[in-house]
Order: structure tokens, then C-alpha cells, then sequence
């Protein structure tokens, strides 16, 4: 019961947030990060009505892909080295990683050979820290401007990772900032973008994340519990 638990408290947790602004959950996609998690543990979790996972390793994906219950979709939300995309390409409903050119370029050439469209979110480093992969605010546009002519990828969107603060309203004008950038994006009516995810929030800060606008929320310790092994 533990895991569902955990579930039942992260989504009335949501729906106190977002009912204040007149959405239900319905509006909110919570993505259930399970790295680190086994087959096991993310199959109860799917049980009690997750349909969104999320990886941030290539090789966990592979590793777990065939024992997972079919048609949940799957997030890639780690930073994604280009030589392993091939991996993964076809197994995939949304990649929140998409920071650089060079990686548009395989995803493009992957999605080719697969005859299937990619759906994408950038990926932001707000903050700009150092440690965190993502487009600086200023390159995102240009970015934006420079993959449009790569018919297999769709932005669907923003993804940030906020800096780690023990108090999230530290990191609110992050989301903030997000939030902005994702309504200024819809204005462009780039051919190839379709604003509809915001995806920013994680078991620390998802509260304050969703009062700032996202509508796509990524969850692991709040769900799973503590991870048991060190991440990179
Ligand atoms: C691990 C991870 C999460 C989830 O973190 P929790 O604090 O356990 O909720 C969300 N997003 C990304 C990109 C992650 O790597």
C-alpha cells in the first residue's frame, strides 16, 4: 500500500493547487520518475493509475522496456547522449532533453529511418547553473529557429530542472521565468511548435511549479520513496 499511497497523497496535493486555478487532474500530466525503481515497483505504481514514466538513463529504458506494462508512455528526461538515441527512438513519447543541435540533428535522422514523427520539449537551464544541462533563456529561440526545418521533430514544449533549495519558493521565479518564455513561444507560431507542455516540478517543488503554470510534473522520491543507490 505504500506505493499507492504515496500516489493518492501526490494527487491530492495536486488537485489542491490546481483546483484553485479551475483545472482538475485531468489538466496535469504527472510523470512517475522511476530510475533507480524495478520492474516491480513501477508496475503497482501503474496498477494504481500511473500511465507516464520517467528515465533519465538510456540503458534502464532498454533494461525494463519489455517488463513494462504496454502502452505506458515513456519519458526521456536525462540529459541524452546523440550516439544512443537509436536506442530509444521508437520507444519514446516524449524526450524533455532537447538542448543542442547536434542531438535535433540525430533525432531527425533516427526518426527518418523509423518513418515516425519525435515529439520533443527544450530543455532549459533557467537558473544557468553550471551542473545542469539546457539552453541558456537567450538561446532557446534561435535554437528553436534553427531546428525548424527538421521535419521528424515536434517542440511540444519546456522542460526545467530547478536548482535544489530546501525552500522551494527560492526557486519559484524559475518557473516563472518558464512560464513567460512558454507563453512568448506560442506567440511566434514557429511551424513546428505546438506549446502545450510546461514541464517543471519534481517531488520538492512541485507545488510552487504548478502555481507558476506547469502542467507536466515529474515525480520520484514522492511516489517511490527514497532511491536507494547515488545518482550521477
Ligand atoms: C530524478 C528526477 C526527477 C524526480 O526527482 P524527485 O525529487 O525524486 O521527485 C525529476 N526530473 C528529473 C530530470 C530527474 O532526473
Amino acid at each position: 500500500m505504500y506505493i499507492k499511497n504515496n500516489i493518492d497523497k501526490i494527487y491530492e496535493r495536486v488537485n489542491s493547487i490546481i483546483s484553485k486555478k479551475g483545472l482538475s487532474l485531468d489538466d496535469i500530466t504527472i510523470v512517475a520518475v522511476t530510475k533507480t525503481v524495478d520492474v516491480d515497483r513501477i508496475n503497482e505504481a501503474i496498477s494504481y493509475g500511473i500511465s507516464d514514466i520517467g528515465e533519465n538513463k538510456v540503458q534502464e529504458i532498454q533494461c525494463k522496456y519489455e517488463k513494462i506494462v504496454p502502452n505506458t508512455k515513456w519519458h526521456m528526461i536525462g540529459h541524452l547522449q546523440s550516439n544512443k538515441v537509436k536506442y530509444i527512438i521508437d520507444k519514446v513519447h516524449l524526450i524533455h532533453s532537447l538542448d543542442r543541435v547536434s542531438l535535433a540533428k540525430e533525432i531527425q535522422k533516427r526518426a527518418e529511418e523509423h518513418d515516425i514523427c519525435v515529439d520533443t520539449l527544450v530543455q532549459v537551464n533557467i537558473a544557468e547553473e553550471d551542473s545542469k544541462f539546457g539552453l541558456r533563456k537567450e538561446e532557446v529561440i534561435p535554437f528553436i529557429e534553427t531546428i525548424k526545418d527538421f521535419n521528424r521533430i515536434r517542440v511540444k514544449g519546456l522542460m526545467t530542472i530547478a536548482p535544489y533549495v530546501e525552500n522551494p519558493e527560492e526557486v519559484r521565479f524559475v518557473f516563472r521565468d518558464l512560464k513567460n518564455m512558454f507563453e512568448d513561444i506560442k506567440e511566434f507560431k514557429f511551424s513546428n511548435v505546438d506549446m502545450k507542455y510546461l514541464s517543471m516540478g519534481m517531488t520538492n517543488d512541485f507545488e510552487v511549479a504548478l502555481e507558476e503554470g506547469a502542467n507536466m510534473i515529474r515525480i520520484g522520491t514522492g511516489i517511490f520513496g527514497k532511491r536507494t543507490y547515488k545518482e550521477d
